[in-house]
């Protein structure tokens, strides 16, 4: 799809791209805003975190905030938080969130006999893809996005991460959100997209550590903790940086999630891709002009985050995390408008889009964004369309 490999290592990429300081200091988990609402009187979580219970929570009556729609995205997250908090009353952990997941089933006494790396890297990718990942790369493990300290939702401590010693590769895994249901955001139904996007990392990240710790081999499943996915996706070669601080891949633009599994297993890393992100977002500016609290950044990247729910010292676009997840407390669900109206979220499995994308790599990107305008791709669905049109498709 256009896309070019660099011809620097990923650290030297890296490095380049956003300028990172030297001194760069590993990121505490205590500090995302996430964990900040739990122990920090300044953000403050309301029924954010209830409305996910809905044995304790009364739906609104609002469209797309009513009883059909929490019901729908609270069950779309049951099995991530069943299976992430199976521990919690015993040792505190919300595996996927701030721990990585436990293994249950003991692996193989046995080493498989390895041919060469690069056939193990394409068996790992196949069966990666056929758990469920829509894409997949493999990176080092570059020490600088792991946490420093993973963080206790139990008891509010932070503790030093432990990451097993030996892990060397951290597999990446794209998983797509449902196009459709993204475009609904936000509303509680729209939460729906984030929840089964999780569910499936969940079951893509634990079967593919199960299979390499089945050949003999040590492997961790993980979603949004221990590491931070966005620098390692982009060593691992599967996309770029945007404004609006999240990935953007060739193939699902950002409507995404990311899981990944660390592992000891000898595996070929991938290389970073461009394919003009960071010269279409400075020209676009669409996600900072729709956010409805401008948590988004409208000017050139910082080195200075807005606050210290993000790292310093990474020349980038950052968003204000607290101006974001306060948006999310008054709805009480998540919001990805910046996702939906990005130009990139498009279904490229359509072939106009996939020449769309090649444009917007190219001097003619100011054009490609004004027939986006025109079409006026990325406008709200509302959310009884979206039942609507489900069931037609369903009965089609
Ligand atoms: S998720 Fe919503 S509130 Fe947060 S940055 Fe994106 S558009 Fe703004
Ligand atoms: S909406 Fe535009 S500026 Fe924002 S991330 Fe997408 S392409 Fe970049």
């Amino acid at each position: 799809m256009g896309t070019t490999k660099v011809k620097v290592s990923s650290k030297e990429f890296l490095n380049g791209e956003f300028d990172i300081s030297p001194t760069l200091k590993r990121f505490n988990q205590k500090n995302d805003v996430f964990s900040r609402s739990l122990w920090d009187d300044s953000i403050d979580p309301k029924k954010f975190y209830a409305s996910y219970d809905i044995a304790n929570y009364a739906p609104k009556k609002s469209k797309g905030f009513d009883h059909w729609d929490f019901a729908f995205r609270n069950a779309s997250w049951h099995i991530t938080d069943f299976v992430g908090e199976r521990n919690f009353s015993k040792n505190g952990k919300v595996e996927g969130f701030t721990d990585y997941y436990a293994t249950y089933t003991p692996s193989s006494p046995m080493k498989v006999e390895l041919e060469s790396e690069e056939e193990t890297t394409n068996r790992v990718k196949l069966a990666a893809k056929m758990f469920g990942a829509g894409m997949v790369g493999i990176c080092k493990i570059d020490e600088r996005w792991v946490y420093s300290d993973n963080f206790s939702r139990k008891t509010q401590d932070s503790k030093k991460l432990d990451l097993p010693e030996g892990m060397k590769h951290a597999i990446m895994l794209i998983i797509p959100m449902d196009f459709e249901l993204s475009k609904t955001y936000p509303a509680a139904l729209s939460g729906a997209a984030t929840g089964i996007g999780y569910t499936d990392g969940l079951t893509c990240a634990n079967t593919l550590a199960q299979f390499i710790t089945n050949l003999g081999y040590n492997a961790i499943a993980s979603l949004n903790d221990t590491a931070l996915n966005i620098p390692m996706a982009i060593e691992a070669g599967l996309g770029e940086y945007g404004r609006h601080g999240l990935l953007i891949t060739p193939k699902y633009g950002p409507n995404i999630r990311i899981a990944k599994v660390f592992t000891d297993l000898p595996l070929k890393d991938d290389v970073p891709i461009k394919f003009g992100v960071k010269e279409f977002c400075t020209v676009c500016k669409r996600c900072a002009k729709s956010c409805p609290v401008k948590a988004i950044p409208f000017d050139k990247p910082q080195s200075k985050p807005p606050n210290f729910s993000s790292h310093t010292g990474i020349t980038k676009w950052t968003i204000n995390a607290e101006k974001c997840f306060k948006f999310w407390v008054g709805m009480n669900t998540d919001c990805a408008i910046c996702i939906r109206v990005c130009p990139y979220n498009k279904d490229f499995s359509k072939w106009w889009h996939r020449i769309g994308i090649r444009f917007a790599n190219s001097p003619f990107r100011k054009m490609v964004l004004s027939i986006d305008d025109i079409w006026r791709f990325g406008e709200r669905v509302a959310t009884a369309k979206w039942w609507k049109k489900g069931i037609k498709r369903l009965n089609n």
